[in-house]
């Protein structure tokens, strides 16, 4: 099936606004200074079908950088490169429980980065991008992002900045990931070009595009081009289950039955495969660096359109 017809995708998205817009719990992010100047109202809700059809609420041009949930595409790009199973092997897909920039992590799991969503992963998939430099790997993710939303996207370099000079933490996590076998390029280089994918700018609109282009099988439905092969989307798509939504995966599921990825800026992108995505942008985090307004759209709008793979009907 699809999503429901265009005027009842309209109304619940409205209501979903409507119940949330006034919910203030939650923090916005400021251990990257230029994230802590995000404006906590905001608030923007966006839907794309695999048909191409798409309907905004709220905020949903309102730009951001993309953070984490670059991750997700990052690592569709570098399976439909490398293969899933050189990717499976080298980078891993189980989740942590530990927070996304756990160096514990890495130590407890005797190097393995364990998942493409968290930073050591993300770090160990992007020194695995295409390209013999730097620059070329940053070409490729840079295009590559581009591809999935339809559209080019920019730096925002205020963000590459602010993150740029506080980066020590996922200097010292690519360095580790060194000293253990685990990363295939130079780790500040590779820091930095990590750096520079969270830094991209993308509306909820955007992640909406992005989100479909997995869940119609690799093809952009706005543009028509196909971004990557269909089976990458699922191999994808499973490893942001297990581990999309941080330490709060599992909950995540639970209640809402979709794979997802959120990001510190405040987006969250979900996905019903075959279906289409839904896009969320709220800057206020809870304790693990999930938008709160984000979660509670993504759980009523799931149940409301009838989205959770595991309702039997
Ligand atoms: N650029 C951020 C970092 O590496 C991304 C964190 C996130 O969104 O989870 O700390």
């Amino acid at each position: 099936g699809r999503l429901p017809r265009e005027e009842l995708v309209a109304q619940l998205m409205q209501d979903a606004y409507d119940r949330y817009a006034g919910v203030d719990d939650g923090a916005v992010a400021d251990y990257i200074p230029a994230l802590a100047a995000a404006d906590p109202a905001l608030f923007g809700l966006s839907i794309v079908s695999v048909t191409g059809a798409s309907h905004s609420v709220g905020d949903a041009l309102h730009e951001f950088s993309i953070q984490s949930v670059s991750k997700a595409f990052v690592f569709a790009l570098v399976c439909d490169a490398l293969g899933p199973e050189a990717v499976l092997r080298q980078v891993g897909v189980n989740n942590t429980g530990l927070p996304f920039n756990s160096v514990m992590a890495l130590e407890l799991n005797g190097g393995s980065p364990m998942n493409p969503l968290v930073n050591a992963g993300a770090l160990a998939t992007t020194s695995l991008v295409p390209g013999a430099t730097a620059q070329d790997k940053w070409t490729f993710v840079q295009t590559g992002l581009s591809a999935f939303a339809g559209r080019p996207l920019s730096l925002d370099d205020d963000v590459y900045a602010s993150e740029a000079a506080h980066n020590r933490r996922n200097q010292a996590i690519a360095r580790l990931l060194e000293s253990y076998g685990r990363i295939a390029h130079d780790p500040l280089e590779t820091t930095d070009v990590y750096t520079r994918q969270c830094s991209l700018l993308v509306s909820a609109t955007d992640l909406a595009v992005m989100g479909a282009t997995l869940a119609d099988g690799g093809v952009n439905p706005v543009t028509g081009e196909r971004v990557v092969d269909p089976s990458v989307c699922r191999y994808v798509l499973a490893a942001l289950a297990t581990s999309g939504l941080y330490e709060r995966s599992g909950e995540w599921l639970f209640s809402i039955g979709l794979p997802g990825k959120s990001g510190v800026s405040g987006g969250i992108v979900t996905v019903a495969p075959g279906k289409g995505s839904l896009s969320t942008f709220s800057p206020r985090l809870d304790a693990a660096g999930n938008s709160v307004r984000g979660g509670l759209a993504t759980r009523y709008l799931s149940g409301a359109l009838g989205l959770n793979l595991f309702a039997s009907r």
